[in-house]
């Protein structure tokens, strides 16, 4: 009897605890409905909403990890162009360069969502520090990130100013939006001013691309923009764009015309470590 008791006993601490917790982790509404309802079934709903909460716990893990866009041993301190897909997968990444910006970063990624796309963006320092709400949403909304400097200089550094160039930018990155990355892209693809090798050094993967929008050219006609994409695609590529550095509505307006005539050719689109995963 005193054993069964005690049981009784552990059963209603256990019980009681199970309530404490699950009036900590749900709404007040919620919690007064469980009042109404009996033991039995109040234990049943704490454990569905512990099991709800451990779901949840579990995700933040994966969006740490997703927030760290490491990419594989095999890439670290090299230059890459393309990636090899087997079975010449259509599989292609657009990369975003220059920002975060104002109205064009928030508009391309509205394309973007519209179309279910996920890009990757390479951040200026100077962007982020001037757009951090932009770069907060470029994250929140699951696409990925690399390095392009704080001044997007092209001209030749000492090892003391690629360092900076770099850090600075991997510090802001990560204060504003809890990124690291080891994706580098140098400004403008120069890649013997002291930027790329310091890079290297601290196993970046200097990321250049396979084609280009040109969407730089002051005089070009977005549709032109779209024509280059479209002719140069090709599995495991690596398409160039912009959303800073100077006026982008060209770019915006290319944008759902490039998606969508990649997509009519077959196309499907990755992040840049989704590639580089892709690529054995
Ligand atoms: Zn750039």
């Amino acid at each position: 009897m005193a054993r069964k008791r005690k049981i009784k006993r552990y059963i209603f601490v256990i019980l009681g605890i199970v309530a404490l917790i699950t009036a900590c982790s749900t709404s007040p509404g919620k919690f007064l409905e469980s009042k109404t309802t009996n033991p039995a079934k109040e234990a049943a709903t704490a454990r569905l909403s512990l099991n709800r909460e451990n779901s949840q716990l579990q995700q933040p893990p994966n969006k740490i990890e997703n927030l760290n866009f490491t990419i594989p041993k095999k890439f670290q301190g090299t230059t890459i162009y393309k990636a090899e897909v087997p079975n010449n997968e259509k599989v292609i990444a657009l990369t975003i360069d220059d920002g975060p910006w104002k109205v064009t970063t928030p508009q391309m990624l509205d394309i973007l969502k519209e179309n279910n796309v996920k890009a990757t963006f390479f951040w200026v320092g100077t962007s982020i520090l001037e757009n951090p709400e932009y770069a907060k949403r470029v994250v929140a909304e699951g696409h990925a990130v690399g390095n392009h400097t704080w001044h997007h200089w092209y001209k030749k550094m000492d090892v003391a100013t690629a360092k900076s160039e770099i850090e600075r930018t991997a510090e802001i990155m990560y204060k504003t939006t809890g990124v690291k990355t080891l994706m580098f892209r140098p400004p403008g693809g120069v890649l013997n001013n002291g930027l790329a090798a310091y890079a290297k050094s601290q196993n970046y993967a200097v990321v250049m691309w396979s084609q280009t929008s040109a969407d730089t050219d002051p005089r070009a006609k977005y549709q032109v923009f779209v024509k280059n994409v479209l002719r140069d695609a090709k599995p495991g590529g690596i398409v160039l764009m912009h959303d800073g550095g100077g006026d982008r509505r060209r770019t915006v307006q290319a944008l759902p015309e490039i998606i969508k005539g990649l997509k009519e050719k077959g196309y499907r689109f990755v992040t840049l470590p989704e590639l580089f995963s892709v690529d054995g």
